[in-house]
């Protein structure tokens, strides 16, 4: 496993989850690529059974493997599952009797499958580059760790960082990868936490207003966009003036033409418009959504009420009313996640929406409908927004500069 914030001298092997325990997955088919013989690997209780002969466990080298079924987006809207191409070694255990897949593999290798995972191969060459050194200082920094329990460096999906094989590689993402070998970000001599979600929205958002903790001073909102000042989105009336009208920026229609993001998002990400989007729910289908997702029992909805947001517009903290046995009751979300989270059957795109209830003679409003912008946390570098700057012919450092502002890129090894 990698050591939080200590800089390697050499590439790194790193070690991806690509079945985790809790996937709760019994079987798995693994096909070698040089010999295409297969071989089904499962689990009961105790035992790994490799085709029918009991293992403790299992370790594959010398060949690539096309692993099948491979689940992808646990638990978002895009949730399926996949079959996944990859190098290196793979360690196979059984936890709690359940699989567990370890691919060991060496960081720039894992850095190619990474920038056509999370967007497509066809994207131009300065948003790969700017998306493989995000995505290696990211994980070099090692800040989160969400699997250490797991000894895992990251896991395969978006709760760490997209990682579907080799199966979308174009030679654009291999040169990409090349060109930015070993290339990092460094603020006051430490590898930087980079992070990045698909589209700000126009502004993108402090971190601390997004997970807590302490302020980045490269993870700062900026104005997504020419614009140096930002105007001030915790005010309802400005935020819906923003969310209204046109705006220039690199992740909106101007830079990126809605009719052509679809080609150059992942292939697991559902086309849409996400600069600009609207939900609306009746009703009923808004109780019967919360009170699924929160345990609450509310037998209707009055308001939903934002109580603080962040630079981005985000919420970051939302109280519902209603009632429970014809008595007023609340329930406040405490943060951008959980907002999203409960607010839409699978997830809502980001939590830098504006909220319009209808009134009607009863005073209980009949429908709801949320007016947002982007998806994702927001902070760090906005991939649509890379995007469109790179279309627009800006180099992978100024991409950079711009979403992680005072910050050095740095040649770690060779
Ligand atoms: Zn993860
Ligand atoms: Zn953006």
């Amino acid at each position: 496993m990698l050591v939080k914030g200590q800089i390697p001298e050499n590439e790194p092997i790193v070690s991806i989850g690509l079945v985790l325990p809790v996937d709760e997955q019994k079987s798995i088919e693994i096909e070698f690529g040089e010999t295409k013989e297969k071989i089904q690997i499962r689990a009961n209780e105790k035992n790994l059974f490799l085709n029918r002969n009991p293992e403790e466990n299992i370790y594959l080298t010398d060949s690539s493997f096309t692993l099948n079924p491979i689940r992808a987006g646990r638990g978002f809207h895009w949730e399926k599952q996949i079959s996944i191409t990859v190098e290196g070694e793979l360690e196979i255990k059984i936890v709690y009797g359940y699989l567990f897949v370890i691919n060991h593999i060496s960081l720039e290798k894992y850095l190619i499958c990474v920038a056509t995972s999370e967007m497509s191969g066809e994207c131009p060459q300065a948003l790969l580059e700017s998306q493989t050194v995000a995505a290696r200082s990211w994980l070099l920094a090692a800040a989160e760790q969400k699997h250490a329990d797991l000894g895992l460096d990251a896991c395969n999906d978006d709760c760490c960082q997209r990682y579907q094989g080799m199966g979308n590689l174009t030679n654009a993402a291999i040169a990409a990868s090349e060109k930015t070998r070993g290339r990092i970000l460094i603020y006051d001599g430490k590898i930087c936490d980079t992070r990045y979600s698909k589209s700000c929205g126009g502004i993108s958002e402090n971190n601390e207003n997004a997970w807590g903790g302490e302020p980045k001073p490269y993870l700062r909102a900026i104005h997504d966009g020419n614009n140096s000042t930002i105007p001030n989105l915790k005010s309802e009336s400005n935020l819906k003036k923003w969310l209204t009208d046109d705006q220039h920026c690199f992740c909106g229609p101007d830079y990126v033409p809605g009719n052509q993001l679809e080609k150059y998002l992942g292939n697991v990400d559902k086309s849409g418009t996400y600069f600009r989007w609207n939900v609306s729910f009746t009703q009923e289908e808004l109780t019967i959504l919360i009170n699924g997702k929160t345990g609450k029992r509310f037998e209707s909805i009055q308001s939903l009420q934002p109580l603080e947001r962040g630079i981005s517009g985000r919420i970051i903290q939302l109280r519902i009313d209603g009632k429970i046995n014809g008595e007023p009751s609340d329930l406040i979300l405490e943060n951008e996640y959980e907002i999203r989270w409960a607010l839409h059957p699978d997830f809502l795109y980001s939590s830098a929406f504006i909220i319009e209830a209808n009134s009607t003679a009863d005073s209980l409003p009949s429908r709801f409908t949320f007016k947002g912008a982007g998806w994702g946390h927001g902070v760090g570098l906005c991939q649509i927004g890379a995007l469109g700057m790179s279309l627009n012919g800006t180099s992978f450092t100024d991409i950079l500069s711009h979403y992680f502002q005072s910050t050095e890129l740095r040649k770690i090894y060779d």
